[in-house]
Formats: structure tokens, sequence, C-alpha cells
């Protein structure tokens, strides 16, 4: 990275700071000629994603909405911030590997649910009430069958 305040070649990174949500990190940067401080970003490129519902209504995915609905399916229960992030930032890249620029909101609910259906039964019960028929029904039912017998735990 070229100093851009005298041009010299050498720069150090004094500093160097991921943010997950922005897909992004920040390096902060010393030039070794004239001791000049600078902050680059480096991104991954994203192409926009849009998504398209069920009513073939088109709307830009929203890393907040997503992360609105996990949180929402997973209320009172006993999953962490930090596990619900995690499970968010996995959709998203998934989504972002599909290499679409239009993807369909079933989609995204299967994805949500194989992921809540891992973290905690209840929300993915709750889940998949709320967006129903994402996924193969029978396979939803085996699910509270399941549940019945072994009980909530
Ligand atoms: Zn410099």
């Amino acid at each position: 990275m070229k100093c851009p305040f005298c041009g010299a070649e050498d720069t150090k990174v004094t500093d160097s700071r991921d943010s997950a949500e922005a897909f992004e990190t920040r390096r902060r940067r010393e030039c070794e000629k004239c001791e000049k401080r600078f902050t680059t970003y480096e991104r991954i490129e994203q192409h926009p994603l849009v998504v398209i519902k069920k009513d073939g209504r088109r709307e830009s995915f929203s890393h907040d909405k997503l992360m609105g609905g996990i949180v929402k399916s997973c209320q009172k229960r006993e999953v962490s911030m930090v596990k619900i992030e995690e499970a968010c930032r996995d959709i998203e890249n998934i989504l972002r590997n599909e290499d679409k620029s239009e993807i369909s909101s079933n989609l995204i609910g299967g994805l949500v649910a194989r992921k809540l259906k891992k973290l905690d039964k209840v929300a993915y019960i709750r889940f998949a009430s709320i967006y129903k028929d994402f996924e193969d029904v029978t396979d939803f039912e085996k699910e509270i069958k399941s549940i019945k017998t072994r009980g909530f735990n």
C-alpha cells in the first residue's frame, strides 16, 4: 500500500479490525518514511441481493430483517446473540455464494429453518409456524411429533 502523503512504498499495518456485519476490514497504517498515519478499508465486493417474495414482489435483501426474524423466533429461549449472529452470517454467506442476484424468500426461509433446527427446536417450530410452506410439510409434522413425544427440552 502506497503512502498517500509521500508516495513511499513501505507502509506498515499498525492495527487491523474486522467488522463482521459490514464484511469489511479496517486497517490503520503508518508510512515508514514520513510516519504519517492513514486508514484503509478492505471490503468484499458485494452485488446487491434481491429477494423475491411469495407474492412475486421484490425487495432488497436486508441483514437486519433476517436477524430480526431469527431473534423473534428465539425469544425467551436460551440462544445467545453470538449464536444468532453466527447463524445470520452463515446464511448470508450461503446466499451470496449462490452467485445469483435474485433469490427466493423460500430459499432463505429454508436456510433459517435448518439453522434453527440445530440451535433450538422451539425456535424452529415458531419460525416454521410464521413462515409456513417453506419446506416439506411432512418434515415439519415429523418434527412436531417428535417434540410431542420427547417434550420440549
Ligand atoms: Zn509517507
